[in-house]
């Protein structure tokens, strides 16, 4: 073995694999995996082998079609079968529900390139010869599904992978890290020690403890899952002849079961609902090649649905039933890229469907590492998405909801109640005795909206029991005054006497004066936006900043990797040590002035002003800005005065017209002024000129930002998008994103959030379209839930289009 290496890569599982082979295509070829047995050791030798393109996030998916394509690509590089089978397969929808949820599918893989038809029940059974069609009311026909061999396919990338100069290292087990003065690794292992610039962590089932061995606790658990394979059927055999080709995948949502043909018989798999954790707090070294133990009681109830909903397995021997682990992150999404904060720590983990997921992993990887960025937008993936508040038990919690929901229905506006309420804020209490109904936000409470006695959260695809309260606290904001916890936003301290020049790098904006604030965009290097704060200066070498709440650690990760190492600035994310509440509505600055001695009229304390001040009794921030549109503002204090400061306002407001709002008016209200949000319009894979945010980068100042060549080069090429507004012609739903936007009956856009504007008694979207079609305002339509709805573009915010309410 070599005693050093650019990169080393630990676990030879599919994911570990295929991240080696990514780094050797692209030219890391001093690049070792090392394995602590043979390749496949883990959860990958035991693997059904199914693959398929959807996802719940598109992101994921596009990854998850790349992944697929690449099979011929590492079979003829490597020489390595993989037996890949491409049946395609049939989704199966036993209610109106779920049949609604393929139809978003089915539109969102128009924007995608995947093409699949909706179909009736009894057409799908010509595919899928051993349904029973009276048990479903609808199907979608996909083309890229199928199946393949686990092993086939690790070694294959393995293969492909030395061939590029890559190195492989079998019977090798890591046994420590240690990162070095110069932050690069020491990996011990027992076959000696290996130096290197980056580690991987591609260890699968033992993520956990390679994890460990550098500090970090993941959020990952695996979980025991089984299939059962028949032994040959003659209605197989039946099917095969009469179609020619072998029986197609199918997953039946309702019946919580994939199934596929193996062999002369069938495989059928189950997401059960007693589902069963394995090895919750420590994965045994020796394990390795074995299966756990069946237990076909746990997985009964699905099977009984399945062999109703497929009546050729009542008739049918069990062959053997499989039972592996694998593992889990809470979200079910894998756990990859930069540990924030420790140099050269990547993670390739929790990848729950390597063999769908395991290419584009790899590829995002490998793109991250040589070039300093994934190449995709890989949010839903990235390990930076939770917090350290993500504790073992939380994980354990939530990834057994996942499970057990894995092919469950979750409503747009579903909130799942694993593993809550975990973290508060000080006036919870205080909202909930108002109603309020909560949300989670990076594992924080929100309020989502505040429902009269009796009234609780109700969901569906289309507009639900909320609307009207929703609507109420909408009319409120815009008429009198509305109140908003906003401690779930990210809140940071940049300091020291080099913060401003540093800052004045980091951020494509000027630099505030004293006491002011500016919106803030921040590009990567190719000019796109990878975040958008508003960057406040309090004195000299002391500023603040706000951001997205649940990107709080992902933008950590900037910052650090920018952070001079001179010790001249210092940033810090608040989390929870800085609370927070906004006030918006034309009342608001009387009612600011109810509570505060300080001069807080229009003339005084301006649009964009931010100010110590004395609230009530207590110590805030003070900056006057509301994401709602209007006159506004946004108070920041320590947790331990959140609650005085709320009642206090509440005291003061009740002649104005005070009352809480929630996360659903917000979103209300920030439609209506066409602002995009973090994580849905502002993705680091748009350029400012496309979402919009180009008035607020000044490409003309001094100070040489990050990204500034590229984005005076993207402002004269214009960009290939335009994020814009639309009006829908809907009457009982809205988008939830991530809905086709249709011009002239094609397809050439994308939603990225939307909802119901109720001030302006419209259905609103907003999406990206290419930069030609933007000055277009009619031929505009959107597809929602498989009904295509005429649309109209709306070039002026719906409301205070002059910015006079806001400013004034
Ligand atoms: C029953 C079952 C059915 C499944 N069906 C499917 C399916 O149909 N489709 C699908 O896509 N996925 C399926 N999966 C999931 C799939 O198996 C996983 O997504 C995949 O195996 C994850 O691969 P991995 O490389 O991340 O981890 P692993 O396969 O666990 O690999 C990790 C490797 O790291 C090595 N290692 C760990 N620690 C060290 C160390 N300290 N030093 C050196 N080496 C180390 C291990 O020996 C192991 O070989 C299934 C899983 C199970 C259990």
């Amino acid at each position: 073995m070599k005693s050093h290496a650019r990169v080393v890569v630990i676990g030879g599982g599919v994911v570990g694999c295929s991240v080696l082979y990514h780094l050797a295509k692209f030219g890391w070829t001093d690049a070792v995996l090392l394995e602590r047995s043979e390749l496949t050791s883990g959860s990958t030798w035991h693997a059904a082998g199914g693959m398929h393109t959807i996802n719940g996030d598109t992101n994921v998916a596009r990854l998850q079609k790349y992944t697929i394509e690449l099979y011929k690509e590492i079979e003829e590089l490597s020489g390595q079968a993989t037996g890949v089978h491409i049946t395609g397969g049939i989704l199966l929808a036993a209610t109106q529900d779920r049949f609604d949820w393929l139809k978003g599918v089915v539109a969102q893989g128009r924007y995608l390139g995947l093409e699949m038809q909706l179909m009736t029940p009894e057409e799908a059974q010509i595919d899928m010869p051993l349904m029973d069609p009276s048990k479903f009311v609808g199907a979608v026909r996909t083309h890229t599904d199928g199946h393949l061999d686990p092993s086939g396919v690790t070694y294959a990338y393995a293969k492909s992978a030395r061939k590029l100069g890559a190195e492989i290292e079998t019977h090798t087990m890591v046994k420590e890290l240690h990162q070095q003065p110069d932050g690069g690794w020491l990996v011990v292992t027992d076959k000696g020690n290996i130096t290197c610039e980056h580690v991987v962590n591609a260890a699968g089932l033992w993520a956990r403890e390679v994890g460990r061995m550098a500090g970090l606790e993941l959020p990952l658990l695996a979980m025991e899952h089984m299939y059962l394979l028949t032994e040959d059927m003659p209605e197989v055999a039946e099917a095969n002849a009469a179609t020619g080709h072998e029986i197609i995948h199918a997953v039946d949502f309702d019946g919580e079961l994939y199934l596929r043909q193996e062999r002369g018989g069938m495989l059928m798999g189950t997401y059960e609902k007693a589902c069963v954790p394995w090895s919750v707090k420590e994965t045994p070294w020796d394990f390795g090649h074995e299966l756990l133990a069946p237990d076909i009681d746990r997985i009964a109830p699905s099977l009984e649905v399945g062999f109703e909903h497929f009546p050729a397995f009542q008739n049918a021997g069990i062959k053997q039933i499989i039972n592996g682990p694998f593992t889990f992150a809470p979200d079910g999404n894998p756990l990859v890229g930069p540990i924030p904060g420790m140099g050269g720590m990547w993670m390739a983990n929790a990848v729950m469907a390597g063999f769908s997921q395991g290419g584009g992993v790899g590829l995002a990887l490998a793109n991250w590492m040589i070039n300093g960025d994934p190449g995709y937008d890989i949010f839903g993936m990235d390990v930076a998405r939770y917090g350290n508040w993500a504790s073992m038990a939380y994980t354990n919690a939530k990834v057994q909801e996942n499970y057990s929901r894995r092919f469950s229905i979750k409503f747009p506006n579903e909130e799942l109640p694993a593993a809550r309420p975990l973290r508060t804020t000080p006036i919870y209490d205080l909202l909930a005795a108002d109603g309020a109904q909560f949300g989670v936000s990076w594992g924080l409470e929100v309020p989502l909206w505040f429902a009269p006695d009796g009234v609780r959260d109700e969901f569906g695809w289309r507009r639900a029991n909320d609307f009207e309260h929703v609507a109420a606290e909408v009319v409120a904001v815009r008429n009198k005054v509305g109140l908003f916890d906003t401690s779930g936003y990210a809140k940071y301290a940049v300091k020291g006497q080099g913060a401003e020049a540093w800052l004045d790098h980091l951020l494509a904006c000027r630099m505030p004066a004293t006491g002011r604030m500016k919106l803030a965009p921040m590009l990567k290097q190719d000019g796109r936006v990878i975040g958008d704060f508003t960057l406040a200066k309090l004195d000299r070498d002391d500023f603040f900043i706000v951001g997205s709440g649940v990107a709080q650690d992902y933008h950590m990760r900037w910052f650090l990797e920018h952070l001079p190492d001179d010790g001249s600035v210092t940033v810090e994310p608040y989390g929870q040590t800085l609370a927070g509440i906004s006030i918006a509505g034309p009342n608001a600055r009387d009612l600011l002035a109810q509570v505060t001695d300080a001069d807080v009229s229009a003339e005084v304390f301006k649009f964009m002003d931010i100010r110590r001040l004395d609230v009530a009794m207590a110590k805030a921030i003070v900056g006057r800005v509301s994401f709602t549109g209007d006159l506004g503002y946004e108070l920041w204090m320590a947790p331990e005065f959140q609650r005085h400061i709320y009642l206090a306002l509440h005291a003061a407001g009740q002649d104005l017209g005070l009352r809480n709002f929630g996360l659903r008016a917000l979103n209300a209200l920030r439609l209506e002024k066409s602002f995009g949000s973090w994580g849905t319009e502002f993705r680091p894979i748009y350029t400012a000129d496309e979402c919009g945010l180009n008035p607020f980068v000044a490409l003309k100042k001094d100070a040489e930002f990050i990204g500034k060549s590229c984005a005076t080069k993207n402002a004269k090429a214009g960009g290939k998008l335009r994020l814009c507004t639309f009006i829908l012609d809907t009457k009982d739903c809205d988008v939830i994103g991530n809905e086709p936007i249709y011009h002239d009956n094609n397809v050439v856009g994308w939603v990225t959030s939307g909802g119901y504007a109720h001030n302006a008694n419209s259905s609103v979207a907003l999406g990206y379209v290419p930069r030609e079609l933007a000055d277009k305002e009619t031929g505009w339509a959107v597809e929602i839930l498989g009904t295509v709805y005429s649309a109209k573009q709306q070039f002026q915010p719906l409301f205070d289009a002059n910015g006079a309410a806001m400013r004034g």
